[in-house]
């Protein structure tokens, strides 16, 4: 007879942290954002700069947008995207994580 005794259901609601039977913990973390910018296309308008100087500068000699702050914080996340929504180039976007 089949025995099922060792195969006992792991409950858990989709993203509630739970214990593995290794006693490790699923932890909730936040998902990183970062703001990427393509130089090869970026013309120096600095609209992004101001839309959001917390971020975004542009480089005076270069005339190429610079990046303070790849992974920005989450208080600044609706004025970066409004950054990266109105620059005429194109040049931005948005990433989730620590690579882009
Ligand atoms: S608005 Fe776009 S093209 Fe202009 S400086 Fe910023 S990233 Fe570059």
């Amino acid at each position: 007879m089949f025995q099922m005794a060792h195969m006992a259901p792991t409950l858990a609601w989709a993203g509630q942290p739970r214990d593995d039977k290794n006693g490790a913990t699923t932890k909730m973390e936040s998902v990183s954002m970062r703001v990427v910018a393509n130089l090869n296309i970026c013309q120096g308008h600095a609209r992004c700069e101001d839309l959001c100087p917390e971020i975004f500068s542009t480089d005076a000699i270069e005339g190429k947008v610079v990046i303070a702050q790849p992974e920005f914080p989450a208080e600044l996340e609706e004025k970066v995207r409004i950054a990266v929504r109105n620059c005429p180039e194109g040049a931005l976007r948005v990433a989730k994580g620590g690579k882009a």
